[in-house]
């Protein structure tokens, strides 16, 4: 099998955008939600990429309790899912986030970043509690705003949970419901139902909105849900797994709103299918401390991977392996 190193980089490009814009277009046809324009607040936010220098003996994050290290190799670390969170939507629907507007991501640039997932399900889907905890909003956003923009989740519920292995808070945010069916001040179970799936505030097509906030319930603290929910099984009934990228890049190129690649390795041309296509974090994202992610890809199937971004004409590459119910971490040298 011929792997991608053996194409010309022009080659690569026109293959990489090729399959790209295929992919994002079909995506927007399919999964059309949020709409507001207009990124001046998120942009205002204080950029938080990793720039520190990382080793290969410092790839390994801080925090034990949360991320055990299963193995460590040169360009990555494997560790267990923190799954913190439960599915908010029952087992026999979709899980599935969409995947043409992940988390942070902009769909190149056309869209606001997106501050969670999303999940799209028929109206009056059950929404449930991905935690135990406490409901600390039940309402709308008609007159206080938890988004940079005015009546954005519409029906929203907010959940504070005190998780194991994290000193701080952690807010779970469910949005465009189409009823709350929880009280502020309410003690909620993991898999309680707190309302219904719809398209209250700014969607289109009923869709979970699905966000997590660390620490402050304020939307610059938010956090890539997907580092936090137990990885999915997938339409072929095959256990997921988790994978995020970092960078070293002492140099501080800027990478945000980055075509990036996850494709199994050996994949033929004609396999290209099989790649997964994401999007480095938009400028101003929240990456989550001690990940410091600048892409992740939540319900990744099992396999070996080559990651590859290019910046200024040059491609930037790592190997990763994901493995079932694993949270992989890679890093990619500048
Ligand atoms: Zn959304």
């Amino acid at each position: 099998m011929q792997s991608l190193k053996h194409y010309s980089p022009l080659l690569l490009l026109s293959l990489i955008l090729s399959s790209c814009s295929a992919q994002l277009s079909g995506g927007q046809a399919a999964f059309s939600t949020d709409t507001i324009k207009g990124v001046a607040t998120i942009e205002a936010a204080t950029p938080q990429l990793p720039t520190e220098t990382v080793t290969a003996e410092t790839i390994e994050p801080e925090n034990q309790s949360l991320f055990d290290a299963v193995l460590c190799e040169e360009s990555y670390c494997i560790y267990d899912a923190p799954a913190l969170l439960e599915s908010p939507l029952p087992a026999d629907m979709n899980q599935i986030a969409d995947v043409t507007y992940r988390y942070g991501t902009t769909q190149m640039g056309q869209r606001e970043a997106h501050l969670g997932m999303d999940v799209s399900n028929p109206g009056g889907t059950p929404v449930l509690a991905a935690a135990e905890g406490i409901v600390v909003v039940a309402g709308n956003d008609d007159v206080t705003h938890y988004h940079p923009y005015e009546k954005f989740y519409g029906n929203l519920v907010i959940i504070r949970h005190e998780l194991p292995g994290l000193e701080q808070p952690l807010y779970t945010l469910y949005a465009h419901l189409s009823a709350v069916t929880v009280e502020v001040g309410e003690s909620v179970k993991k898999g309680d139902q707190v309302g219904l799936v719809g398209a209250t505030g700014a969607a289109i097509g009923s869709h979970l909105h699905f966000e997590v906030r660390l620490g402050s319930m304020d939307y610059n603290s938010t956090s890539n849900p997907e580092i936090w929910l137990k990885p999915v099984i997938n339409g072929s009934n095959l256990q997921t797994g988790i994978l995020a990228v970092k960078v070293n890049n002492p140099n501080n190129i800027p990478i945000d709103s980055l075509l990036i690649i996850a494709r199994p390795v050996g994949a033929s041309p004609e396999k290209s299918r099989a790649a997964n296509y994401g999007e480095t974090y938009a400028k101003g994202i929240p990456s989550t401390d001690p990940i410091h992610e600048i892409a992740l890809f939540g319900a990744i199937a099992p396999a070996e991977y080559e990651i590859i971004f290019e910046k200024y004409g040059k491609f930037y590459r790592t190997n990763a392996r994901v493995e079932s119910g694993k949270f992989t971490l890679a890093s990619i040298d500048m």
